[in-house]
């Protein structure tokens, strides 16, 4: 069993935080991050470690360097990966995985570093499929064909488990790959009046099968198969923050309830194998969709992402309790 990496990522205050609560009362040294009572009287109140913690300083690239890219290696190697981004809405999640123009996210990145890795090895044949979906109060929507709603997880003996009718696009470079989520990118505001709550309220997984064949045939590992998920996971805030009725509290309750149900998957996963008799995989479709790549030589690591100011201490204390669940 793999460890999962677990790190934090401290966004900058926002042009909207106002120079009171704009600035920080989180501090990171090294590979920790302590919250201080207030920058005046520097006695730190809790104090947490994980295997990185990137400052508001900190670049896409430097994330993608030191917390996916042995991910991705080991994906167009054969072995299953997943990444996640977890945080309270506006705390750096799509930031961090999608980016912007000058500084890429972990995906664009990914699938330029696959497609580049494939051209070093000689001896293989690739074939890459990818699909993008989302998960919106429990029901699972393909974000590359919007004709394919609430899609159903289905089990086969050889293929696993697997989203029936998901459409998976075969690709031949990076830049198609990367128009694809462009327009999936679309699909996803689809409808919605209001595109950042929407897009907050969901899960999406963009996910690459990567599957290689050795040029001669007579090896005994002649076919791999590796499945590799990039996750910018749902707004973790607790309901009353939303001061939701209606659309938004129903929303919020499956979004509260999938985030607690990956807890106790990634909680139980980073057990001893002694104690990790029953792993509650099926109490989600999330976490159901992605079991075969989380656990077993999969490998796993999740950025926890962190909003400065202090009108989210809370959220951020409880995004901060997530990732040491998770260590
Ligand atoms: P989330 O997806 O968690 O709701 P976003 O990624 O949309 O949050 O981030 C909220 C705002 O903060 C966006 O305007 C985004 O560009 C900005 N932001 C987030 N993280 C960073 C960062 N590390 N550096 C610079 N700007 C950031
Ligand atoms: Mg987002």
């Amino acid at each position: 069993m793999e460890k999962i990496c677990v790190a934090v990522r401290v966004r900058p205050p926002t042009p909207e935080s106002s120079p009171e609560n704009g600035s920080s009362l989180w501090k990171v040294e090294d590979n920790r991050i302590s919250l201080y009572k207030s920058l005046d009287t520097p006695i730190s109140t809790s104090s947490y470690a994980f295997d990185h913690v990137f400052d508001e300083s900190s670049t896409n690239a430097e994330v993608y360097e030191l917390l996916t890219k042995d991910i991705i290696h080991a994906a167009v190697e054969g072995f299953n990966g997943t990444a996640f981004a977890y945080g309270q809405t506006s705390s750096g999640k799509t930031f961090t995985m999608t980016g912007s123009e000058t500084d890429p996210g972990i995906i664009r990145r990914s699938v330029r570093d696959v497609f580049e890795k494939i051209q070093m090895i000689s001896d293989r044949e690739f074939l890459i499929r990818v699909s993008y979906m989302e998960i919106y109060n429990e029901e699972i929507n393909d974000l590359l064909a919007v004709e394919n709603q609430r899609l159903q997880i289905h089990e086969h003996l050889e293929r696993g488990v697997f989203v029936a009718g998901l459409k998976e696009e075969i690709v031949s470079d990076a830049e198609q790959i990367l128009k694809l989520i462009d327009s999936g990118e679309g699909n996803r505001h689809f409808g919605e009046t209001n595109m950042n709550v929407h897009s907050s309220r969901s899960h999406t997984i963009f996910r690459m099968v990567i599957e290689s064949r050795g040029k001669e045939n007579n090896s005994s590992d002649a076919i791999r198969v590796s499945v590799l998920n990039l996750v910018d996971l749902a707004g973790s805030e607790r309901i009353a923050k939303t001061g939701a009725g209606g659309v938004r509290l129903t929303e919020g309750k499956y979004i509260n309830k999938s985030l607690m149900i990956l807890g106790n998957v990634i909680n139980k996963l980073s057990e001893s194998a002694k104690l990790r008799a029953h792993i509650p995989y099926r109490d989600s479709k999330l976490t159901r969709i992605l079991q075969p790549a989380l656990g077993g030589n999969a490998k796993t690591c999740i950025i926890c992402t962190i909003a400065p100011e202090e009108y989210h201490i809370e959220e951020s204390k409880g995004t901060l309790q997530f990732a040491s669940r998770a260590k």
